[in-house]
Formats: structure tokens, C-alpha cells, sequence
């Protein structure tokens, strides 16, 4: 339950009246607590990993270090000079997403060079510590392929970085009645049910230290969110804690590219 905010202007009519103009506030001032939250949230973020580049470098500026400790410095400031990278990107694509500025530009999509891409892709990050299977049983489609890319890959990197070594990743890629289903299924440590509704906030993490020991940056969901209202879809997750998850987009018919012998009847 949200309280309503109602601004009241009232406005002075001719013999002694007056006129009430009422106007709710409430949706803009959401948004205005959506745009302060997210500035917190980003400035935190960043905050984090440049704390420690310039505690290293004033370390190495304060002391004559060995080189074996100056290298370990080094790598370590590399590596969160890489989460400030990778952060920035993903706000950037965020807000690409988001902008009415940036339409979407439709082209034939074909499914089998993107999934093989986003299955090598998870493979590379799971470094042979899973089972990853990928099955594809649908057509092309009608979108655009650097957004697909980025959704679909965030959906696969995220089973692979919350499935435990040893477990079992599949990508499938399949027609039904309606329209097109991509799932996403790992073994991996689940989601209570408590937290799934919020998964595709902004910064939104289950486990703060896990997401970022395995490079998240809090904004993959929100990314896949974008892209699939831009494409007409929609994401549905299923988790038990402990046992696994199942994330599962769902693409309407009209992405789907016609069959060619279809297209030439249309046009005979
Ligand atoms: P992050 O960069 O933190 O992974 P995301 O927006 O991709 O950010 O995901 C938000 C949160 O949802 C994650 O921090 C994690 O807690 C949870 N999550 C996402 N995918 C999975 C998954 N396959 N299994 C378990 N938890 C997941």
C-alpha cells in the first residue's frame, strides 16, 4: 500500500469563487525515488571499487614495495578497475534501453548463431565446471540481435555464476502454441520465493557478496526486462532455494520470421 499524493492549487475565480484544481503527484514522485535511488545505488557501487585502487595506490606511493606485493596490488586494482568497466557498461546499456530516443531496430535474427554464441559464451565463463546442453527446436526471429544477445547471455551467465561447480545448465530454444519459449535452466542454489518479484530491480541481489565475488553488478535482470518489453515478451522465473531455477521467456508469434515458402505464396 502506497499513500497518494494529492496537490491542491487553488485559483481565484471572478465573484468571491474559487477554483480547485487537483493533481496527483504520486506517479511523479515515484519516479522521482526511483531516479534518487538509482544515483545512491550507482554512486555506491563505484565508490566500492575505487576505494580500493586508491588505497592500493597510496600504499604503493607511501612505501617501497617487493615486487611480488606490488604485482598482487596490481592485479587486484586491475580487477576492480574491470567491475567499474563493467558497471559502467551495463548502466549505459540500461539507459540506451530505456531512452525513447533509441528505437529498436528490427532484423531477421537467426536463433542458431545466437544460441551457439550465448552457449560458447557460458561455457567460457564456467570454465568446464558444468554441464551445459543447449537444444535448439524453433525459428528464426523478428528483434534485434545485439538486445537478444545481451538478455539471453545475461539469463545464461547468471545460471552459470549461481550453480554450484558440478551442476547442470540447459538453453533450450522452442516453438509452442503461442509463440516462442527460451529456458533457461540451472541446478544451481535457487531463489526464495520472498525475492522473486523484485529480481528485475535495479541493484537487486539475493546475496550481495556472491553477485559481486562473481563479477554481477546488480543490473542483468533489469537489462533482460528492457529488452523483452521492447520485444513484446515477457520473463517468468521459477526457483526453489537449494534445488535450482528456471528462468523462461516467452516470445510472441508475430517475432517469429515466416517460413520462405510462406512468403512466396503470400506474394503470388
Ligand atoms: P547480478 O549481477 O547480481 O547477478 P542480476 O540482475 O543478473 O544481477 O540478478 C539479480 C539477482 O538475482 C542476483 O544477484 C541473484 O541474487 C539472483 N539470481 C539471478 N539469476 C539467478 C540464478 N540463476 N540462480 C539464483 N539466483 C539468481
Amino acid at each position: 500500500f502506497r499513500e497518494r499524493k494529492l496537490i491542491v492549487h487553488i485559483i481565484p475565480f471572478e465573484n468571491r469563487r474559487q477554483i480547485l484544481v487537483t493533481h496527483d503527484a504520486t506517479e511523479t514522485e515515484r519516479i522521482e525515488e526511483m531516479r534518487r535511488d538509482f544515483i545512491a545505488n550507482a554512486s555506491h557501487e563505484l565508490r566500492t571499487p575505487l576505494t580500493v585502487i586508491v588505497g592500493f595506490l597510496e600504499i604503493a606511493a607511501s612505501e617501497g614495495l617487493d615486487v611480488a606485493t606490488r604485482n598482487s596490488h596490481l592485479k587486484l586494482m586491475t580487477e576492480q578497475g574491470h567491475r567499474m568497466q563493467h558497471l559502467i557498461e551495463d548502466m549505459l546499456t540500461l539507459s540506451r534501453l530505456e531512452s525513447v530516443d533509441y528505437p529498436m531496430r528490427p532484423e531477421t535474427v537467426d536463433i542458431g548463431r545466437l544460441m551457439e554464441q550465448v552457449a560458447s559464451d557460458a561455457r567460457a565463463l564456467s570454465a568446464g565446471k558444468h554441464e551445459i546442453t543447449l537444444q535448439i527446436d524453433g525459428p528464426d526471429i523478428v528483434g534485434s540481435y545485439d538486445e537478444l544477445h545481451s538478455a539471453f547471455g545475461n539469463l545464461a551467465s547468471n545460471a552459470v555464476r549461481y550453480t554450484p561447480a558440478g551442476g547442470k545448465i540447459a538453453l533450450v530454444w522452442r516453438e509452442f502454441e503461442a509463440g516462442i519459449k527460451f529456458k533457461v535452466e540451472d541446478t544451481g542454489i535457487g531463489i526464495s520465493p520472498e525475492h522473486i518479484s523484485r529480481l528485475t530491480e535495479r541493484f537487486y541481489r539475493v546475496d550481495k557478496s556472491r553477485s559481486r565475488e562473481t563479477q554481477g553488478t546488480g543490473l542483468g535482470l533489469a537489462i533482460v526486462k528492457h529488452v523483452l518489453l521492447r520485444h513484446g515478451g515477457t520473463l517468468q522465473i521459477k526457483s526453489e532455494a537449494g534445488k535450482g531455477s528456471t528462468f523462461i521467456v516467452c516470445l510472441p508469434k508475430s517475432a517469429i520470421v515466416p517460413k520462405q515458402a510462406e512468403l512466396l505464396l503470400g506474394q503470388a
